[in-house]
């Protein structure tokens, strides 16, 4: 049977979402359903710190009783998750009119912070603008280290920002209370139902929350969406598990992200460094599920750390996971939305998921808000957020999706010698566009797929 350490579970969730027996849940810690459980292992395998592991059945506990509810709250609109997704969906909802709740597992968003905190401007302006008072660093230059050591620069590059999600997140979350949402924080939802009537019923220990227009914001594990018939798990080779942290060392250039690749360091993924301020970063890795090991994602890291920045300590170290698939199909079902990673919405080559958690939250939130008329609520209605995504950056993620697994066939050598061409590039011309042109022309049948992606 697979039991947890839960000294070294970080809460993380990357195992309930590769879960697809739906044994795991995460309430207040992670909990393991061991008559769901059918040994597949994958659990094991994802996680980032060695938690899980397969050993002997300790005696027989007898099952806690289900609590039956004893509070009730009532809206037209309820929000599951206070993230970046979540907070968005509130916010428009509420200013939409609608009576809102918001529930939040933790006591506190943004913390801990388990995300890079990169983002480009021209993706987040969709929704917003950025703030002076989120953004740590701004980014004007990266640097991508092949496999063989040898550094390419990209000078030519769009704004970016390395963001401090303590405080985008509680300014979201802030937000959305201001615009009317009722926000419950430590309100860890268990399970969804829908009764006869078509409403969601959430139950939060004796609490139980009821609307009939429910958006899952609920992040990687995604585990509501199958309460609600979506069969919302990830395959091991679509799922990023992650290791990261922050490091101060002189090495740190205050205006370049660092990416690492290569099948020592970071296998099916890439190594990030991303300066937050003079000598400080944030310094993390993600690896493809089908090459993880138990705990492999954490001896990568710390052995990175110790050869490239000896003497350096990680601090704040957290592990997390990113989904690296095509979006969720349908995003709408029987009154219900799923928003954000819940919805698997990153972008599959670099795992950025912020910039469309906030425009798919405002887009479901807004049409959450359009689909009740006259005081009734339709729920055909929100197949609107579907046809808004798809059309957009739908068929864009698709894209990524299809990118990664082409670059997934690209062996070290190929990269050391797509990092050759480049070098021979002027750095202060090279932008995006001509890297990807230089990737895939070293191999003419995936040029002409990656061309045919972007007819
Ligand atoms: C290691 C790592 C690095 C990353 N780096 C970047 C980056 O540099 N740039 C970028 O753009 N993206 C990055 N991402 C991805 C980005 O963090 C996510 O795409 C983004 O946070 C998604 O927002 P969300 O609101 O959908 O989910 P989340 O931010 O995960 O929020 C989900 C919320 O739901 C709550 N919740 C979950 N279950 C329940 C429940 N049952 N009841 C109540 N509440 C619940 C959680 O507590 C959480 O607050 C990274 C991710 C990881 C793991
Ligand atoms: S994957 Fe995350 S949630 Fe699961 S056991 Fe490991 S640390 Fe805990
Ligand atoms: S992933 Fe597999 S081994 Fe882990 S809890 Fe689920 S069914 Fe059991």
């Amino acid at each position: 049977m697979i039991t947890v350490r839960s000294d070294l579970c970080d809460v993380c969730g990357v195992c309930v979402a590769v879960c697809p027996a739906c044994a795991l849940k995460i309430v207040h810690s992670l909990e393991i359903d061991q008559e769901r459980c059918i040994s597949c292992m994958r659990c094991v395998k994802v996680c980032p710190v060695a938690a899980l592991q397969d050993a002997p059945a300790p005696a027989e506990k007898e099952r806690d009783r289900p609590i039956q509810p004893t509070q009730k709250h009532e809206c037209d609109v309820l929000v599951v998750g206070g993230g970046p997704a979540g907070s968005l969906a509130a916010l428009h909802a509420a200013r939409g009119g609608r009576a809102v709740i918001l529930l939040e597992r933790r006591a506190d968003v943004g913390v801990p912070v388990r995300c890079g905190e990169g983002i480009g401007k021209k993706g987040v302006s969709l929704t917003l603008t950025v703030p002076p008072e989120w953004i740590a660093a701004t980014i004007r230059k990266i640097s991508m280290v092949a496999p063989d050591g040898r550094v390419v620069e990209v000078r030519n590059v769009d704004e970016s920002y390395i963001v401090d999600r303590k405080i985008m997140d509680r300014r979201l979350l802030q937000q959305a209370r201001e615009a009317g949402a009722n926000v419950f924080m430590s309100t860890p939802v268990a399970s969804v139902n829908q009764s006869a009537d078509g409403r969601y019923h959430c139950i939060s220990g004796q609490t139980e929350f009821i609307a009939p227009c429910l958006i899952l914001a609920d992040g990687v594990e995604s585990r509501l969406a199958r309460d609600c018939g979506w069969e919302a798990f990830n395959r091991l080779k679509d799922i990023e598990t992650c290791a990261f942290g922050r490091i101060k060392s002189a090495l740190i250039k205050k205006d370049t992200c660092l990416f690492y690749t290569g099948s020592k360091i970071s296998p099916g993924g890439y190594l990030w460094i991303f300066p937050r301020g003079e000598g400080a970063a944030n310094i993390g890795l993600g690896i493809a599920g089908n090459r993880s090991g138990p705990g492999k994602a954490r001896e990568l890291l710390d052995t990175f750390i110790q050869e490239h920045f000896p003497g350096a300590i990680l601090e704040d170290f957290h592990c997390g996971g990113v989904p690296v698939a095509p979006w969720r199909k349908p995003l709408v079902r029987s009154g219900a939305m799923l928003v954000g990673d819940a919805a698997g919405q990153v972008n599959c080559i670099n795992g950025g998921g912020i910039a469309y958690a906030l425009l798919a939250g405002k887009m479901a939130g807004t049409v959450a808000a359009q689909a009740f008329t006259g005081g009734k609520y339709n729920p055909d209605y929100l197949k609107k957020y579907q046809r808004q995504w798809a059309r957009f950056h739908g068929r864009q993620q698709h894209r990524s999706f299809a990118l990664k697994e082409m670059l997934l066939n690209y062996n070290d050598e190929v990269l050391n010698s797509i990092a050759g061409a480049l070098l021979k590039e002027n750095p202060d011309k090279l932008n995006y566009l001509r890297v990807f042109l230089r990737t895939f022309s070293r191999h003419p049948l995936l040029f002409l797929k990656a061309f045919m992606l972007f007819r």
